[in-house]
Formats: structure tokens, sequence, C-alpha cells
């Protein structure tokens, strides 16, 4: 289908967020011949987080709509942060989001030579000068947002000056610091970006793509729009902090006639409470060691919420959810564990497992027997079959479902009362044991061969259910408990340090013992733990022989969400 056809699509225009719209009114004036280009720009000096997700599922979800294109480049124009390990990872999480880049992923450093001639060009029509200012000294000079800035006492350079000069920084004749080039525009413009920004700095440090070669390197505003320009990027999409950038972004292409010209738009970025997004910060947290890595899975990066158990489906919903707006707000935590839910509750496999366990002796229950009893895998999803699970004499149950002197109106095991066993009988308390503390060590109970698969006819009501694991049969398995890893919505804000909100109780391990069908799962299956909450088999570290779960959200809502 063409672009031109798509549009006909009513639905996709009454659904389309404001850069949609800007791109459907291009589309229809054929503005770029029609065609749609988009890129995802990471800077490769951390691990991607939720926040780029909105990013991603943004700019190839564009593509996507528009029959369009979506390039992953790296912006790799700083050589001291960058890292081999990053690019892994974020090209990894992107695909593991479900979605694919045009062609090879591209290096906004593979342009370095492009850009720098376009720099001489720039010298040569007298719109570039070397300055040999200390950056305080440019920094001091370029003024206030109520005061103009003064002019460079190098600004008068020749051009041949200039030209010489900057040949001598690019091959390596100056310190770092020691002469910077700035684009030579107006020191008195009341936007400061254009008050003759650097463009190239020097810096004698070793690249992660082209080693030595170079040791001047372009600043962000420069660099950034020659390589959309370069790549045909159509719509350059970035986040609000651009916005008073985006005359510079123009102005550096509209002196080069031949350059295509991208049309930069800016929206709102993500902020979520109870976490932190700056790379900085993430960073600071893997390296003192809060967490166990940028991929644990209390980290809000994509591939900690991959090893949380949270869906690449729920990402991707959560990003459509939240939108796509011009002006910041913050999004509830609570939305993300909503569309989690939503999607594991479709796709979960259904087991028991008793994280506390205490022991209930069935005591008219045959010594010695076992029966059987089937247990759907997933009661959302037809095709998911069934398991067995076996059931004998003594059971494990979950000790907060036992009460020895309980409330009224308390549905679960205490003495005298019956309640259902998931999938098998009815049980009665007759009977309990503590020990020295006062702690309950086994509970008695009888059942009812007549509740066989967990109901009667008789119109008996048993409220509680429990769920449950047979004493010979149950493996004990590690279930890593994740809460929130910042007690505060906005960590940081009153002490001005993040590190204060942190929770110290952000993780418990305990050892569960599950049915025996957990066995048979695979490294990264998503689980409910019936009445417990919904798990994953650790992606990275489950095997048949280190059964490994990690918590990634209890089974109801903790906090209000907007539906
Ligand atoms: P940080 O400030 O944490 O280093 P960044 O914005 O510098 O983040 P980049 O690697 O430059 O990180 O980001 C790549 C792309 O992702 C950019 O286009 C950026 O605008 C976008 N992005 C980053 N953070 C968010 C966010 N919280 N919400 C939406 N988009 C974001
Ligand atoms: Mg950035």
């Amino acid at each position: 289908m063409s672009n031109q056809e798509d549009l006909n699509n009513e639905k996709l225009e009454e659904k389309a967020n404001f850069i949609e719209k800007i791109i459907i009114s291009d589309i229809e004036k054929n503005k770029n011949n029609g065609a749609v280009v988009t890129r995802f720009p990471p800077e490769p000096n951390g691990y991607l987080h939720i926040g780029h997700a909105k990013s991603i599922c943004l700019n190839f979800g564009i593509a996507q709509k528009f029959s369009g294109k979506c390039n992953l480049r790296f912006d790799d124009t700083n050589p001291v942060k960058e890292d081999l390990e990053y690019i892994k990872s974020i090209e990894e999480d992107i695909k593991w989001l479900g979605f694919t880049w045009d062609g090879e992923a591209r290096y906004a450093s593979n342009y370095f030579q492009k850009m720098f001639d376009l720099a001489v060009e720039l010298i040569k029509k007298g719109l570039a000068y070397v300055d040999d200012q200390t950056a305080d000294e440019i920094r001091i000079s370029r003024g206030t947002l109520t005061e103009k800035g003064k002019d460079s006492p190098f600004r008068e350079r020749s051009i041949e000056e200039n030209l010489e000069l900057f040949l001598k920084m690019k091959n390596g004749e100056f310190e770092n610091g020691e002469k910077v080039l700035r684009a030579k525009i107006d020191m008195g413009s009341p936007n400061i970006n254009l008050r003759d920004p650097i463009i190239y700095r020097i810096s004698h440090e070793t690249h992660h793509n082209t080693g030595d070669q170079w040791c001047l390197y372009p600043m962000y505003d420069w660099a950034h729009g020659l390589e959309d320009s370069f790549e045909g990027i159509t719509h350059s999409i970035c986040t609000l902090e651009f916005e008073d950038h985006r005359p510079l972004y123009d102005w550096f292409l509209n002196q080069f006639e031949e350059l295509h010209h991208p049309q930069q738009i800016e929206f709102a970025r993500l902020n979520l409470n109870y976490t932190i997004m700056s790379k900085r910060k993430l960073l600071k947290l893997v390296q003192d060691n809060y967490v166990a890595s940028w991929d644990d899975p209390r980290m809000p990066t994509v591939s900690g919420l991959r090893r949380r158990g949270i869906p690449a489906a729920a990402i991707r919903e959560f990003c459509s959810r939240i939108g796509v707006a011009k002006t910041e707000g913050t999004v509830d935590y609570a939305l993300l564990e909503y569309c989690a839910r939503e999607e594991l509750n479709r796709v979960a496999t259904r087991r028991m497992v008793v994280l506390d366990p205490v022991k209930v002796v069935i005591t008219n229950y045959p010594e010695g027997e076992t029966e059987f009893f089937d247990g759907e895998n997933n009661p959302e999803d037809e095709n998911s079959g069934t398991r067995s699970i076996s059931f004998s004499r003594e059971i494990y149950i979950e000790r907060e479902d036992f009460m020895i002197d309980p409330p009224r109106k308390y549905f679960r095991l205490a003495p005298g009362k019956e309640i259902r066993l998931k999938h098998a009988y009815y049980i009665t308390c007759t009977d309990y044991k503590v020990d020295s503390e006062g702690r309950v060590e086994e509970i008695y109970c009888t059942y009812d061969p007549l509740s066989r698969g967990g109901w009667t006819d008789d119109g008996r009501k048993v409220k509680g259910t429990s769920h449950w694991v047979d004493a010979n049969s149950a493996i004990p398995v590690e279930v890593r408990l994740y809460d929130r890893l910042f007690v505060a919505e906005n960590p940081g804000k009153v002490t001005g340090d993040f590190l204060d909100d942190i929770n110290p109780d952000s993780l418990s391990v305990v050892t569960a013992y599950a049915e025996p069908a957990i066995k048979d799962g695979t490294a990264g299956e998503f689980f409910q733990f019936l009445r417990v909450g919904y798990f994953t088999a650790d992606y990275k570290e489950f095997t048949a022989g280190n059964l490994v779960f990690n918590k990634t959200v209890g089974l109801k809502d903790t906090f209000k969400v907007q539906r």
C-alpha cells in the first residue's frame, strides 16, 4: 500500500499524535517525495532506559505506520564515555522491543571526514573562526538571558588564518582546550545557542571506532543536523530541551544549499515517578553497587525491565498509552505495571509455588498414597493444555494463609474452618502445633473425599481458596522478590541526592517450594504463581539445574491506575 492510500484510512489520522499529523500533512503535500525517514540516535554511553523506549516506539512506529524507514545511529561524537558494551546492549534492546532498523547500524563517527570538510567550507564562507579563548572566557563572554554576549578578540581572524589553524588543530598541533572552532553567527542574539556556538573541540583520546585518527571532535549541534541530512532523514524527532537549538539546527543546514534539510520536531520526554532516568545517575547505581548491573531487574533500563519479566509487548503498549505531547508531565509507574499485568494475564503459565511454606498434614488421607489432578496451564489460552499436579497426605501452604485466632471475615484457613485447595479438595483445620516460640510448625486437617477437584454439589459455601504444593514432590526454587528501587516519587527532591531515597529493602531472596512442572519452564518464560504474582524464569540464569525466578509484579494494582 502506498502512503497516499494509507492516508485514506481515517482511523490512522484520527489516532495520530501531533507528530504523525505533521507527517500526514507532509505526505499530502508530497514533501520529500512522500518519503518518511526517521532515526533513533542514542549516544552509546549507557544502557537504554524506559524513556528511550518511548523514543524508539515513536521513531520506529512512525516508520512502520507510513511505510518508511528508521535508522539506528550511534551518536558517538564523544570519545571518552563511549563503549562497545553499550553499543551491543542498545542493539539487543531495540531488537527485543520488536523493531528493526534500516540496513546496518550507522555511526556518527563515520561522517567525521564529511563534517570536517563542511567545516572547512564554513570557514571559507567566513562563517566560522578559530578561537583561542579558554572555556571559561568563552562561557563568560557568551552573556546571559538578559545581557548580550561579547565578541571574541579572535572573531575577525582572516579566512586564511582560520583555515591554517583549523588544519593544525586537526593535525594534533594543539593541546586539549587550547583552541576551538566557533560558528560566526550573532553574539547579540536573544537565543544564546546562536551566540557563536563551538562546533569543534580538541580531545586527544582514543575513539572506539576511529581510534587515534581524530583529535578533533564535532559538537552535538553541528554534528546532529549534518548526520540527519547525510542520511536523508525527513523528520528528526527529539526531546523538548532541543527546541531552543532548532534555530541553530536550521542555521547550519541553511548555509549549505546542496544539503538535504530535515525538519526537527520536539516532543516531551518521559518522566516516570519512583524512578530516575539520567544515564549518569544510572551509571552511579551500577558503579557503586547499589544494583548488581545495568540489567538488574530493579533498573528502569530496557534490559532491566526485560529481566524483571516485563514483556516487550507491555512496554510497547505503555508507550502507546502515554502518548506523545508537547508538554512535560510525570507518568505513574503503576501504568507500566498495569500494562505488564494485562499482557502477563494473557500469556503467563500458571503454577503453584509456596513462598513461605508451612506443612499441613491431612490426617484422614491414606498414608503412602498419591493422586493426580489436572490443572490448566493458562485459562486465558485454550491451546495451552494442562499439567498434572500430585497430591498426598502432606502438603505445604503459605504461612500467611493460616491464622490461629483470625478476625471475623477471615476466609483463609483457621481452626475449625474449611477452605478449598486449588484444583484438589476441601480441607478443614482440626488442630495445629506450635514451637517453643509460638510459631506454627504444623497444621492438621481432614479432607472431604466428595470434594475432589475442588467443589461439591451440596451448595456448601467455601469462600477461601489456597494454593499449595505436595510435600512429597515439591522442589525448592530460588525466588527473588523485587520492590521499587526508590521510596520517593521524585528521588532526590528533598535532599538533592537521589541516593538518599534508595529503598533499602528492594530485594529479598527466598527459597520457595514449587510444583515439579516448574522444571519444564524455559529461560525467560512468564509465570503466574497462583495467588502470589507474576514471575519470570530469569532469562540469563535459569536452567533446569538452576531454578531462579524474578518477581515481576503483584497480581493486584497496588496503587490507582487511570484506565
Ligand atoms: P541522558 O540525559 O540520560 O544521557 P540522553 O537524552 O542524552 O539521555 P541519548 O542517548 O542522547 O540519551 O538519547 C537517544 C534518544 O532518546 C534521543 O533522541 C533522546 O531525545 C531520546 N530520549 C532520551 N531520554 C528520553 C526520555 N526520557 N523520553 C523520551 N525520549 C528520550
Ligand atoms: Mg543526549
